[in-house]
């Protein structure tokens, strides 16, 4: 029985080099692959693109509210032996569900691959919490990413012209806009530190631990 597996890590955690090796795994052994990501992703346009600068084209550049459940895909998905999906935190309920019976329905596993939570420390949007409700496996990836301090990161922080922010939409690409956006992954004592450290909440924890104490 083949899987939809999810694996994630924070910004900068080798997701898509892990993507780029298992591709070339599977056609080294003279295996097809799909893979896809989401059009939301203008980052290399339609390649996927790692931070050593190793790129490769996508199979499927999936609009907003495209379906991957279409005769021109499904002659792709039964030609190939694994379906690869980049920043799956980019699709919708509804693609998640689609590649769930995609997996199930073919008998193709179907490894997703992206961030858990957004900016400001929530579940990125509704493909996932969709896929963390539905995925046969959810797995971190091994190699995992660190913080600047050297602990592991679960954070992903964005600064603005060089500021820590969380507010702002959820999704900016790097790249994508005037202003310099840049994300940092943090542990979640960095994450307090620099981010979180001037919001109303924990103002009042920390006058209530100074109380105490
Ligand atoms: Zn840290």
């Amino acid at each position: 029985m083949a899987n939809l597996i999810f694996k994630y890590s924070a910004m900068n955690g080798g997701k898509t080099i892990n993507i780029l090796q298992t591709a070339y795994s599977y056609e080294d052994k003279g295996f097809k692959i799909v893979i896809i990501k989401s059009k939301k992703d203008t980052k290399g346009k339609d390649n996927i693109v790692a931070r050593n600068g190793m790129m490769r084209k996508v199979d499927i550049l999936l609009k907003e509210n495209e379906s991957l459940l279409t005769e021109k895909n499904y002659k792709l998905y039964y030609t190939a032996k694994v379906i690869l999906v980049d920043e799956v935190e980019l699709l919708s309920e509804k693609q998640i569900k689609e590649l769930w019976y995609i997996a199930h329905l073919i008998n193709i596993p179907v490894l997703c691959y992206g961030l858990k939570s957004n900016f400001k420390g929530e579940i990125f949007g509704e493909g996932v919490s969709k896929i963390f409700a539905i995925a046969d496996i959810v797995e971190e990836i091994g190699s995992s990413s660190f913080c600047i301090c050297g602990q592991k990161a679960i954070f992903n922080a964005r600064k603005v012209n060089d500021k820590f922010t969380d507010t702002g939409p959820t999704i900016v690409i790097e790249d994508g806009t005037k202003e310099n956006v840049e994300y940092v992954p943090l542990c979640s004592d960095c994450y307090l530190k620099y981010v979180k450290i001037h919001s109303n909440e924990a103002k009042t924890l920390a006058k209530l631990v100074d109380k105490v104490r």
